[in-house]
């Protein structure tokens, strides 16, 4: 049922609207005043359309337009006015204001009803076109593949995540995983298995993330995922997390069974060192090839220890942090 508010001052001029307007099958908001109507059109379940009376104390009903139209454009609200007065110079004013359509009092119910069609039908272009806007918006900033962030939003959302973290002097870790030999699995089984191994490995690692991770696809078989307020030690558990999860259980695609493994590159961002999103998916990309060189199927951290870069197995910074110990991470 379609909702719309009226705002009215006068009782039986109010009292009249609103039975017509039930008669019509519309459920109807009451409000007395302009004041009381600017309260509830905030609301977020706010009806979309409205009737505004243009005379009414505290607050008239052009002000109310205007208050409207200075809020937020989305989701539209259609206003009409209603008002005694009938000079061209007012209703110029009054559409100025914002309104949209105006009736005059005592208003004629056939020509009402046909205006109130008319607001309905913008109303459902309206959110059509938002709908249609929203699809385009997903279509542009997620992999159809997978249903992950695509590369590009993964990288604005990783620049996002630094700044604030910069700003906010937290730790963010970031890590590049790559899928080890896919493009053996590809020769070997077709692309159909290879695209059903990428979007198993999805599935596998989603339930390992926090709700403010973000997952992305950054390349064919690799992946950013992006940690913001994780330190070195929690980054590698998490990396860690997401190996087993691959490896330990094949994957089932058009009736075969693959084993898969992957590598992992972590990298940490450090507040009191920052380095810019380059810098960070170099130095994730750096941990990801000695993954790669060092065997595969494994984790390695970049780490500063006594101002020297180095890398650490998950297997040494596991064991680092059971003695205790702490060190700095970084370029
Ligand atoms: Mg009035």
């Amino acid at each position: 049922m379609v909702q719309i508010l009226i705002a009215e001052d006068d009782p039986v001029s109010r009292r009249l609207l609103e039975i017509t307007l039930r008669k019509w099958g519309y459920e109807v908001v009451v409000t007395c005043d302009g004041e009381e109507a600017w309260q509830r059109l905030q609301q977020e379940d706010a009806p979309r359309l409205a009737i505004l009376d243009w005379m009414m104390p505290k607050m008239d009903g052009l002000e109310v337009c205007r208050k409207v139209r200075a809020q937020k454009a989305e989701p539209y609200t259609y206003l009409i006015l209603l008002t005694a007065k009938g000079q061209k110079e007012d209703i110029v004013a009054g559409l100025e204001s914002g309104a949209d359509d105006y009736v005059t009092k005592p208003f004629h119910a056939h020509e009402l009803r046909v205006r109130l069609r008319a607001g309905e039908r913008i109303l459902d272009l309206q959110a059509k076109l938002i709908e249609a806007r929203e699809a385009l918006r997903v279509q542009a900033t997620h992999d159809f593949l997978t249903g992950l962030w695509n590369r590009a939003a993964i990288f604005d959302l990783l620049r996002q995540e630094l700044a604030r973290a910069e700003r906010e002097k937290r730790m963010l870790a970031i890590a590049v995983m790559d899928l080890d030999h896919f493009k053996c699995i590809n020769d070997t089984y077709g692309h159909l298995v290879g695209d059903t191994v990428l979007r198993e490995t999805v599935q596998r690692i989603r339930p390992l993330l926090r709700i403010y991770d973000a997952l992305g696809r950054y390349g064919g078989e690799e992946f950013l995922l992006v940690l913001p307020g994780c330190d070195a030690l929690e980054a590698v558990r998490v990396a860690e997390r997401i190996r087993v999860e691959i490896c330990q259980t094949p994957i089932k695609a058009e009736g075969k069974e693959v084993a898969v493994t992957c590598s992992l590159g972590v990298a940490i961002f450090d507040p009191a060192r920052p380095m810019d999103m380059d810098a960070c998916i170099r130095t994730a990309d750096r941990a990801l090839y000695q993954a790669k060189s060092n065997g595969r199927n494994r984790v390695e951290l970049a780490a500063t220890t006594d101002g020297k870069r180095k890398f650490l197995s998950a297997h040494e910074v596991l064991a680092h942090a059971e003695q205790d110990l702490s060190y700095r991470t970084g370029r």
